[in-house]
């Protein structure tokens, strides 16, 4: 990997990682030590800025590593792709003071952050929610509802929590497909805060059964004004931030691609099938599959910034997809061997699938790829 600094996925690092994904699958609980290894890494302060005790990489140097770990541990390497991207949201949008109160937190002491945005019955959009945050008497919020699906949030050590404000002016929906909706704020809320309540057990999802996904609820929760990231249209671009800068869970999807082409190689070299010219055009295919999806994340960071969010909503459709049929192709080539419970295919083409559902999922990437080609078309003269 050619990344900033001294940094390198050793040896010891990515087999742990390797084990606790086999471990997280049958348990479907966050690997410790996995998360153990992944805290002392140091990885967590990547995008905090020197400044605040951290490493002050860009988008395309966390997308690498982000890549790297998702190879060994897609579970981990959502949480961490996620844990940034609440990161580079409080690097921009943050005061002096929260950046002071909630960065070297992340990169001195290994704290993990999650979003806790979907709810039970809220669409993908995020443009209706039933999570409230009313000012009290002196000043500060009270916040109320339920969130689910939330990575990391069994073990995450704060939160950034999307609400709906009461509404301050005349406010409608735009007609178009929007991700966030009017009058939406962030905060930052304390896992141990009074009110803050997560069932221990993580949801018992398909895919990605390491991450720690699961609900949170918020029952008037007490926050400081000064906790609010922020408000408004902020909130709107704040929400798409990482794919303004390019950073991408698309960086998982070849990670899983990558994992699957492995697959099949390891056991072509174990049944002697190297040699044999059905798989070696079977390799070159998942080979291009993988390069192809990698450029598309290159390219993001290395393409011009004007229209880059458009284009992480095609990536992140496009790597989700290929990463989808690599491992499709792979599991034909494996045949019935690759069909018992125990074989890594299985485990990876689940954790592949699960990156299509999550935000933005694929029906809304093509809905707000959709509006921005259309916002963009010359006007007829
Ligand atoms: C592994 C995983 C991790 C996640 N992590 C987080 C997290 O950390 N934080 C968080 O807040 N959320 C998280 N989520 C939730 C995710 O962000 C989704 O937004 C949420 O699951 C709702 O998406 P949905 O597609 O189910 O919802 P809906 O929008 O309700 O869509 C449901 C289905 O309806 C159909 N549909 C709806 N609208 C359209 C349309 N316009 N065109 C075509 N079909 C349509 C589609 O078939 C779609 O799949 C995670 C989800 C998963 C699976």
């Amino acid at each position: 990997m050619n990344l900033p600094g001294e940094f390198s996925v050793g040896p010891e690092f990515r087999e742990t990682l390797r084990t606790g994904a086999r471990r997280a699958h049958e348990t479907g609980e966050v690997d410790a030590a996995s998360l153990d290894a992944l805290r002392r890494s140091g990885l967590l302060g990547m995008m905090v800025s020197t400044d605040h005790g951290g490493w002050g990489w860009d988008a395309a140097a966390a997308n690498t590593v982000i890549e790297g770990i998702a190879a060994d541990n897609p579970s981990i390497a959502i949480m961490l792709y996620l844990h940034c991207a609440v990161v580079v949201r409080i690097e921009k949008f943050g005061t002096e003071e929260q950046k002071k109160n909630w960065l070297p937190r992340v990169a001195r002491r290994g704290q993990l952050v999650a979003s806790a945005w979907s709810e039970p019955g809220s669409s993908a959009d995020k443009r209706s929610l039933s999570t409230k945050a009313q000012r009290d008497a002196t000043g500060a919020w009270q916040i109320k509802g339920g969130k689910t699906f939330s990575t990391s949030v069994t073990v995450a050590d704060f939160f950034i929590v999307l609400v709906q404000l009461p509404t301050t002016h005349e406010t409608a929906h735009a007609a178009e497909p929007t991700y966030g909706g009017s009058d939406q704020a962030l905060f930052l809320v304390d896992a141990d805060a009074s009110g803050v309540h997560v069932p221990p057990t993580p949801l018992d999802m398909s895919g990605m059964r390491g991450s720690g996904t699961g609900m949170v609820q918020f029952q008037d929760v007490t926050v400081a004004d000064r906790d609010m990231l922020c408000s408004g249209s902020a909130t709107t671009e704040a929400i798409q931030l990482p794919h303004q800068l390019g950073l991408t869970l698309g960086a998982v999807s070849v990670g899983l691609a990558q994992a699957a082409r492995d697959t099949a190689l390891g056991h072509a070299r174990n049944r002697g099938l190297l040699e044999d010219e059905r798989f070696q055009r079977q390799l070159a295919l998942t080979e291009v599959a993988v390069r192809s999806a990698r450029a598309a994340v290159s390219e993001l960071t290395a393409g011009p910034a004007h229209d880059r969010v458009l284009r992480a909503y095609c990536a992140k459709v496009s790597t989700s997809t290929t990463s989808q049929t690599v491992c499709g192709t792979v599991r034909g080539f494996l045949g019935s061997s690759g069909y018992l419970h125990a074989h890594e295919i299985n485990r990876i083409s689940q954790d592949a699938d699960a990156v299509m559902h999550m935000g933005p999922p694929t029906h809304l990437c093509l809905d707000l790829i959709a509006t921005r080609l259309s916002s963009s078309r010359p006007s007829a003269a």
